[in-house]
């Protein structure tokens, strides 16, 4: 079979050179599977879990067919969650576009006169959040009405953030005949909202569930001491380059990191109440390597891309099993191998055996010590080894819905067991 590449898929050969200037040669599976279709106009819905690939999915496309735009009136729409997101995907498409189309972002807390003035100039693709195009829309500095291709990136994160009715909003603003994409991690019922809404004839690409992410990650789930988490997270992260800490809320993001640093440890909290200059300062401190710890907040869960993470900590249990499923997606990105470590209090040991199960997990629960040298080795994927703990019976109610399993489940498959430890609890 001849080899799929980006020119056999129908991508220009301008869009190609910008593409290999970046490192970028041979297309993703998501790439593959969506983009001959996404070039020939077709209404897209895009599943592919983190770190697949999707910005290119639908931004290799969306530059080569953008048309040209007049001052105000942007021809191109990408809506995504969060400004981090919305500066990622900004970037990438500012480097496909190089040359060839004007790309710009628009997201809450950067300056409105700024981007009225880039506006005026003229923007083909506008990168936005939706609080921020719906500002601009209602001050009328932007007009939306010769938009006639549309993005909506990570829409189950859209739908969980509550922006629903403002993506319907936006799009009612748009031309009437448009190209509309969807990309999303899952394409469950508040997903599927959208695209009856949005799309006609939507054509479904999803990455078969056997290749993404999970399966090069490493999972650890250890029962530990709530009081001593600060000592665990200390221990392992002095194994790893990059690590990345998930909390709750953005006290405990501070508190967490003002004690590390207490503990000898570069930490730095990143939560969503921090001032943008403070979040890209933490961010880019963390991916040149000045900080080792970023003790951060859901909202950096999702589509956040930092490469060379070596290890992420669920400090604080996980919501529910997505956010299990992104705030891991954030290590083993572009292929790289990922360990994530769960920290379970013996209180949540059972809520967190049924979200393993949800997530086709069955690596258990060990029960961690401090003393055991093995910590530090686990960022390097390095085996530990412990008792395994027993959840004991008892009946109650899920705190976690039964799996929905429509179709197929990105996590469906089993990932590998937690680093080769001892650990293989049998869920019932
Ligand atoms: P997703 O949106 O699916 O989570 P991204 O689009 O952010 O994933 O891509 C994840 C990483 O993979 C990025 O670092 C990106 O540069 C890299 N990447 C994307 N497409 C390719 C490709 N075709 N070849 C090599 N690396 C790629
Ligand atoms: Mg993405």
């Amino acid at each position: 079979m001849p080899e799929i590449t980006f020119a056999s898929l129908g991508v220009d050969a301008r869009i190609c050179r910008n593409l290999a200037a970046n490192g970028i040669t041979s297309p993703t599976p998501i790439q593959a599977l969506t983009l001959a279709d996404a070039l020939a106009g077709r209404d897209i819905c895009g599943k592919a879990g983190t770190g697949s690939g999707k910005t290119l999915a639908f931004g290799v496309p969306m530059v080569q067919n953008v048309r040209r735009a007049r001052p105000s009136q942007p021809t191109a729409l990408v809506l995504v969650p969060t400004r981090e997101l919305a500066k990622q995907v900004a970037e990438v498409l500012g480097q496909v576009a190089t040359k060839l189309a004007r790309v710009d972002v628009f997201y809450g807390g950067s300056s409105m006169d700024r981007q009225a003035k880039s506006l005026k100039r003229g923007v083909d693709i506008a990168v936005a959040t939706p609080g921020r195009m719906i500002d601009l829309m209602e001050r009328r500095l932007i007009d939306l009405s010769e938009v006639d291709m549309v993005v909506v990136d990570e829409a189950d994160r859209m739908a969980d953030m509550g922006f629903v009715p403002q993506v319907n909003k936006i799009l009612a603003g748009t031309g009437d005949s448009r190209h509309t994409m969807l990309f999303s991690a899952t394409l469950d019922a508040d997903v599927t909202v959208l695209v009856r809404r949005h799309m006609v004839d939507p054509v479904t690409h999803a990455v078969p569930e056997d290749q993404p992410t999970v399966a090069t990650m490493t999972h650890h789930f250890l029962l530990v001491d709530p009081a001593e988490r600060l000592d665990y997270v200390e221990r392992m992260s002095s194994g790893a380059e990059r690590t990345l800490v998930f909390v709750r809320t953005r006290d405990s993001a501070e508190r967490v990191a003002e004690r590390l640093r207490g503990l000898g440890v570069d930490a730095e909290a990143f939560y969503g109440g921090l001032r943008q200059s403070a979040r890209e300062r933490a961010l880019h401190r963390f991916s040149i390597g000045k900080t080792a710890v970023l003790v951060a907040t859901d909202v950096a869960a999702r589509g956040l891309d930092v490469l060379g993470l070596d290890l992420v900590v669920h400090y604080d249990v996980p919501e529910d099993h997505k956010a299990y499923l992104h705030r891991s997606g954030r290590t083993a990105r572009g292929g790289a191998q990922g360990v994530v470590a769960t920290l379970v209090p013996r209180h949540q040991a059972r809520e967190v055996v049924r979200m393993q199960k949800v997530v086709g997990l069955d690596t258990g629960i060990v029960q961690a010590a401090l003393g055991a040298p093995a910590l530090a080795g686990i960022s390097r994927g390095e085996e530990y080894s412990a008792q395994p703990y027993e959840v004991p019976e008892r009946r109650s109610e899920s705190s976690y819905a039964p799996p929905r399993r429509t179709g197929s489940s990105q996590w469906g498959q089993r990932g590998r067991r937690s680093g080769g430890s001892s650990a293989r609890y049998k869920v019932r």
